[in-house]
C-alpha cells in the first residue's frame, strides 16, 4: 500500500522510515516489506477450490446387509433355467442394486461359465470318444 507523511502529506518512497522532507516517522505498514503494493485479488493456489462437486450426493437408501432369505431367493432366481441367466447378467452389470446382490450375481456368473465351459469340453471329449467307438465299429466291426 502507498503511504503518505502524516505531517505533510509527502508520498513516501517504499521502506523508507522516516519522511524525507520533514523527517516525522513513517507510519508503519501492517504489510511486510517484501509484498507487492497492490496484493491480489486473484484466489491462492491453496484457496484453490476443492476437487469434486460441490452439492452432495443424494444419499443411498438405507438398508441393512442382504439376509439368507436374500441370497437364497437369489440363488433360487439363478437357478431358473433363461430367467436366472438374464437377472445373472443383468445384476452383475448394474450398480443400482444391492452390493450383496451384485458380487452375488458377478460370482455366479463367472462360475456359470466356468461351468459351462467344462461342461462343453467334456461334452466335445465324450463326443468324440463315442465317434470314433462308432467309427471303429462301422469300419473295424472284426475287433467287436
Ligand atoms: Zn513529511
Amino acid at each position: 500500500m502507498l503511504l503518505f507523511c502524516k505531517h505533510c502529506g509527502l508520498l513516501l518512497p517504499a521502506h523508507q522510515t522516516v519522511c524525507p522532507r520533514c523527517g516525522t516517522p513513517a507510519p508503519q505498514s501492517s504489510a511486510p516489506a517484501d509484498q507487492p503494493l497492490y496484493a491480489s485479488t486473484a484466489p491462492q493456489p491453496s484457496a484453490a477450490p476443492t476437487e469434486g462437486p460441490r452439492y452432495q450426493a443424494a444419499a443411498p437408501k438405507k438398508r441393512g446387509p442382504m439376509g439368507l432369505a436374500g441370497y437364497f431367493g437369489s440363488l433360487l432366481l439363478f437357478a431358473v433355467p433363461v430367467v436366472g441367466l438374464i437377472f445373472m447378467l443383468i445384476w452383475s452389470v448394474s450398480d443400482r442394486v444391492r452390493p450383496e446382490r451384485h458380487r452375488l450375481a458377478q460370482a455366479y456368473l463367472i462360475r456359470t461359465v466356468i461351468f459351462s465351459a467344462l461342461l462343453l469340453v467334456a461334452a466335445l471329449v465324450f463326443s468324440a470318444i463315442m465317434s470314433n467307438i462308432a467309427y471303429r465299429m462301422v469300419y473295424y466291426p472284426y475287433y467287436f
